[in-house]
């Protein structure tokens, strides 16, 4: 034997496919679009590309999976995660599920160009669900194609990693391959159909599983598989609840609604805007999933939304995510009341999530603005005030929390040199009238008093405050950047990034041009500041 030859960590990766063991499987295995009765899940194979290539891979959800560089950089890995090839232990599958769209029941929409090739146990013992993004069609394609283009898989792989990296609980990005393969897209609906370069992102999270696939048994009826499926999750996902009983059944419901709350008080934390909160896209463990039509606030504005699908309705903008998150646990106590029977309990259960939402809130709104608490009753005033001034100008939202954090905490200083710190969170200098000014001026020294009250030392509320308010976030026309070099073969800008934002706290000396606000020829074009659900 030659003690040479190395194994791959590709080969040494150990797969224990529980859900596909222990729930239901469609009994009929032909890829054909269909409704799929009576099963959790349609085994199906990816459709083969013709010249993968790796555009980027995570090292941080590498290492989740016990995998080092070199793995992820050889040609096998290409091949296994463009869909070209299956490891042994992989068996792929699509799972089942429905879901209400933009307030509406949908019916099946099932994973259409979502693609499971197992659970990988690692060696710490977690389960890791790995998905490719985009390889080809499923009996859940319906109408569409099955496959992904290269813009919106950058934008999925970027932010997925970003996010995490904020510490937003998210899924995860492994990698990004294209596929050689042109794909046909009509960007925003308008009969400009144009090919586009396919892709493939491999996903990552202990499990995909949805609001819908518990909605999507109990629209049909189909009861005995809703009980087989929560109480799968229960033990899969919430091993920590115990065996599943009537109790437990509303501990795991109360659960997920804690979960939903602290993921939307992330949202809003840091300024990002899902696009498309329909019921499908909402993960049972409270994890950002489904990276589409998402954006992140530039100028603060709660009415904004970067999905020009819900351009009439703005179902879905910043200011109605904690509301649109509450309906949407209201759809799945509805899917999961079979099993319960009683509203009161239910209805408890899904009060834990307005309670947790309005602290989680509270804490947030406390921690950006560098306080060691939020006491209602000045802070209530303070925040709505600045959110008012926050809207009357165009104001970049990341940048001005960031340079709050600088201001000069001195009453005795003018209006002007208080607010100097703040000048660069401002898109139209126009704007900034001296009753503007004046008004600004004002919260700022009612602030620096808030501030005195709560006594951390200036040093102390600045580190805490870059804790929280991020200096780097994936800027709408900085994905688009880098989505055009890719497009042109040149992924430099989608690795650089994926580097700046491992650390988006930190002030990081050089690149502070990705920390600007954004250029003005990115105000409205597409792809920066309007994205549709064509992806
Ligand atoms: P979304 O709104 O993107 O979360 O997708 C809603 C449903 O449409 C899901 O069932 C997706 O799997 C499916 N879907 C979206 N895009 C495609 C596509 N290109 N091919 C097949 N199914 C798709
Ligand atoms: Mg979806």
């Amino acid at each position: 034997m030659n003690s040479q030859i190395k194994t791959s960590g590709l080969d040494n990766l150990i797969f224990d496919n529980r859900f596909i063991r222990e729930l239901p499987a469609d009994p009929q295995t032909t890829n054909q679009r269909r409704q799929v009765f009576g099963s959790c899940y349609s085994r199906v194979l990816s459709t083969p590309v013709s010249k993968p290539q790796m555009v980027a891979y995570s090292r941080e959800v590498a290492e989740l999976l016990d995998l080092k560089p070199e793995d992820c950089e050889s040609d096998d890995f290409t091949q296994v995660f463009a869909g070209n090839r299956l490891l042994p232990g992989m068996d792929s599958y699509a799972t089942c599920y429905g879901g209400h769209q933009f307030g509406n029941w949908a019916g099946q929409l099932g994973d259409g160009r979502a693609i499971n090739l197992g659970e990988v146990l690692n060696r710490r013992g977690e389960h890791w669900t790995l998905q490719l993004k985009g390889a080809g069609e499923t009996p859940y394609s319906r109408t569409a194609d099955g496959l992904a283009v290269l813009r919106s898989s950058v934008r999925e792989f970027l932010c997925s990693e970003a996010m995490y990296h904020l510490g937003v609980p998210t899924t995860r990005a492994l990698s990004l391959i294209l596929t050689g393969e042109e794909v046909i897209r009509d960007m925003f609906y308008n009969g400009n159909p144009r090919p586009e370069p396919g892709a493939v992102v491999c996903r990552v999270a202990p499990s995909f599983t949805r609001f819908g696939n518990f909605q999507i048994f109990t629209a049909r009826g189909e009861l005995e598989l809703l009980k087989r499926l929560v109480d799968y999750t229960i033990r899969a996902d919430f091993p920590h609840l115990g065996e599943p009983s009537l109790d437990v059944y509303l501990q795991w419901f109360e659960e997920i609604c804690r979960r939903t709350a602290e993921m939307i008080v992330h949202w809003q934390r840091v300024g990002f805007v899902h696009g498309v909160m329909n019921t499908d896209n909402m993960s049972i463990l409270g994890l950002t999933i489904d990276y589409g039509p998402y954006g992140w606030l530039e100028n603060y504005d709660p009415n904004w939304t970067p999905n020009t699908t819900d351009a009439a309705e703005r179902r879905y903008r910043f200011g109605s995510q904690p509301q649109i998150a509450f309906w949407n646990l209201g759809q799945l106590a509805n899917a999961i009341y079979p099993l319960i029977e009683q509203v009161e309990p239910l209805q408890q259960a899904i009060n834990v999530y307005k309670e947790t939402f309005e602290r989680g809130w509270q804490t947030m709104v406390a921690g950006k603005l560098g306080l060691n608490v939020y006491d209602p009753s000045i802070d209530d005033e303070l925040n709505t005030e600045l959110l008012i001034l926050l809207q009357l100008v165009e104001t970049d939202m990341t940048i001005f929390y960031r340079k709050l954090a600088m201001l000069d905490m001195d009453v005795e200083l003018s209006d002007q040199a208080l607010m100097a710190p703040l000048m660069d969170a401002y898109y139209v200098p126009e704007q900034l009238t001296d009753d503007y000014r004046a008004r600004l001026g004002l919260w700022i020294r009612r602030y620096i008093k808030r501030v005195q009250i709560s006594g951390l030392p200036d040093v102390e509320r600045r580190n805490s405050m870059n804790a929280v308010n991020p200096k780097y976030v994936l800027r709408n026309y900085l994905a688009q950047l880098a989505i055009d070099k890719a497009e042109q073969g040149d992924f430099s800008m989608v690795n650089e990034l994926l580097e700046l934002l491992r650390h988006p706290y930190d002030e990081q000396p050089g690149k502070e041009e990705f920390a600007l606000k954004r250029p003005d020829w990115a105000r409205q074009r597409p792809g920066c500041s309007m994205l549709s659900c064509s992806s």
